[in-house]
Order: C-alpha cells, then sequence, then structure tokens
C-alpha cells in the first residue's frame, strides 16, 4: 500500500489509536529544555521512494534531534574520511548498557561499541571536527538540510544546546575518560561543543521521515533526487540502525517492529527501511528503555500494516 490516500487514512487511524498512549512514560528532564515540551504532541509521518511526503497529527511540532542526530553525523563521517578510517575509532556491534554507560568503555576496550551510543557518536564529532575545524557545523547543518530536503534549512535550537552543555556532566565524563586512553583524537570541548550542537539541530517528522526515504533510497534524496551518501554508506548506517538504534531495547524493537531505526531522548524515531519508505515519529513520553512509548508503538503498527517488516 503506496497509494498517498490510502497511507494519509493509515497514518490518521495510527495517530487516533496510539495517541493514547502517550499518556504513558515519562518525558526526559535530564537535559532541563526537554522537560519544558508539551508531553501531549503526537505527529506521524512517511516518505517514500517515489517522493510522496504524508504526515498527520501535530505535523507542525518542533523538536530536537538528540541522538537521531547520530545517523547523519555517522553517514557524513562515512562519507568524507571512508568506512576502514571511521571504523578504525568506533565498533558496530550492539551494546547492552545504557547509552551513556562509561562501564563497558572500561571494561572491554576503549573503543566505543557502535557509533549510536554516545561514547561512540562524541568519538565521530570529535573526528569531524578535528578534520573540518572552525566550519564543521556549517557543514553538517548543509548536510542535514540536504538529506532531510528542508526547504528553509535546518537550525540549531540555542535554548536546548546551552540547556544540555550546561548539564552534561555525564558526556563530559565519557569524553575526558576516551581522551585519556587516545580514543578521543581531538579537543575534548571541541568534540563536545559540535556533539551538542548536532544533538540540538531543530526538526520535525516531515523531515526526519525524508532523511529516513534518503537513507533507505540508497542514498538519494527521493523529494529532491540529490545524491547525499554512496549506496555503500546507506547500507552500513541502516545496518548499524538495524542491531543498535534503539539502545539496550535495540533487541527488542527488531522483533517488534523488525525495521532500521534510530530514537533520541527528545520522544523522535526515524526509520529507514531499504527500498521502501522513510518514517518518523514524535511523541516525547519515554519508557525505561528511552524510547517513546506510543512512538515505539506507532512504528510496529506500521511496519506491521505496511508489511515492512525484514526488508
Ligand atoms: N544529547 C543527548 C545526550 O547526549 C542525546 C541522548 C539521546 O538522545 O540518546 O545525552
Amino acid at each position: 500500500m503506496e497509494n498517498n490516500q490510502e497511507l494519509q487514512s493509515l497514518l490518521d487511524r495510527t495517530v487516533a489509536v496510539c495517541r493514547s498512549l502517550t499518556g504513558d512514560g515519562r518525558q526526559a528532564t535530564y537535559i532541563p529544555e526537554l522537560a519544558t515540551v508539551d508531553p501531549s504532541l503526537f505527529s506521524v509521518s512517511s516518505a517514500t521512494l517515489g517522493g510522496a511526503l504524508v504526515s498527520s497529527g501535530d505535523t507542525g511540532a518542533r523538536f530536537s534531534m538528540q541522538s537521531m542526530s547520530k545517523v547523519m553525523s555517522l553517514s557524513f563521517a562515512l562519507e568524507k574520511f571512508g568506512y576502514d578510517e571511521v571504523f578504525s575509532h568506533v565498533g558496530m556491534e550492539p551494546c547492552s548498557e545504557p547509552f551513556n554507560s562509561i562501564m563497558k568503555l572500561e571494561m572491554t576496550s576503549s573503543t566505543p561499541l557502535n557509533p549510536f551510543i554516545n561514547s561512540g557518536s562524541i568519538v565521530i564529532a570529535g573526528l569531524i571536527a578535528g578534520r573540518i575545524g572552525a566550519g564543521a557545523m556549517e557543514e553538517m547543518l548543509d548536510f542535514a538540510s540536504r538529506m532531510t530536503g528542508s526547504k528553509n534549512g535546518l537550525a540549531v535550537n540555542e535554548r536546548v544546546y546551552m540547556s544540555e552543555s550546561s548539564t552534561a556532566d555525564r558526556n563530559r565524563a565519557l569524553a575526558y575518560f576516551m581522551r585519556s586512553s587516545g580514543t578521543l583524537s581531538f579537543e575534548v570541548e571541541k568534540s563536545l561543543d559540535l556533539y551538542f550542537r548536532l544533538c540540538s539541530i531543530e526538526v520535525g517528522t516531515d523531515d526526519l521521515a525524508v532523511m529516513g526515504a534518503t537513507l533507505a533510497n540508497a542514498g538519494v534524496n527521493p523529494l529532491t533526487g540529490e545524491r547525499l551518501t554512496s549506496v555503500d554508506t546507506s547500507y552500513t548506517v541502516t545496518g548499524i540502525m538495524s542491531v543498535c538504534g534503539l539502545y539496550d531495547e535495540s533487541g527488542w524493537f527488531a522483533v517488534k517492529a523488525g525495521i532500521p531505526a534510530k530514537s533520541g531522548v527528545s520522544g523522535g524515531i526515524v526509520c529507514a527501511v531499504p527500498g521502501r519508505m522513510g518514517l518518523a515519529v514524535f511523541s516525547p513520553p519515554l519508557g525505561k528503555g528511552g524510547n517513546s512509548v506510543a512512538g515505539v508503538e506507532a512504528v510496529s503498527r506500521l511496519s506491521m500494516e505496511l508489511k515492512l517488516r525484514g526488508m
């Protein structure tokens, strides 16, 4: 089913059913600005490889990418520095510890298990900041804007950035630990600054659905026709989304929904189903594993109805 009207009524039904779940879970508060977001907001978007963008719910809602930006920074780093270079700094294995855990870093090796946990993404940000220098954030915003097909260009939400940057003791601990072991090759504060800014880029579910569709379309944005990544990069990124995308609930989500996805603590989930479509949901209240409760349910229902599982 990818007829736009059918897709629209499926999304409308999904929003109607899953909205009742927005009361379950609690939104993130460890970044104070995230606690100020209206928890009842709920939106769902889909972008087909034919270039149709269909959405439902509070589609005007804007929120910060948080960990969903890790999909974009990994894509960018693979394009700029290549597979061998990137995976000499981070692994690609799932992590059974929380996203901001320091334990695995110390106990196993000093290399982060994958690029979607905070330590791994800080290493990727350090690589980008160190190699590109002062223009890194501008280049990243341009890349993100083109990947999402954003007409006016994406921007950082400065309040979220300040809120995160001023309360990030845990991420600073991770970064200083990795700097001491030589895993983080660039300056701690400059690496973190890029990481915080990337997490604070503001989007809506339409933007994220197109970003997912770009990866699903082997690296070509289906709305603009622009190639953003190589075919290999798109497969590498969606592969890692499949096994590492929902924190330490990635295995559970793979069984429940069965599609490549990445969540963020703002309550969004971006999905890229190779050869089919991009999907995105937003609902701030999170479950115990840090994933949007209504969002996971909506993605699972859409995956089943659209027969996306196992694509
Ligand atoms: N900026 C958040 C942090 O570093 C991202 C976490 C997330 O969305 O998983 O804690």
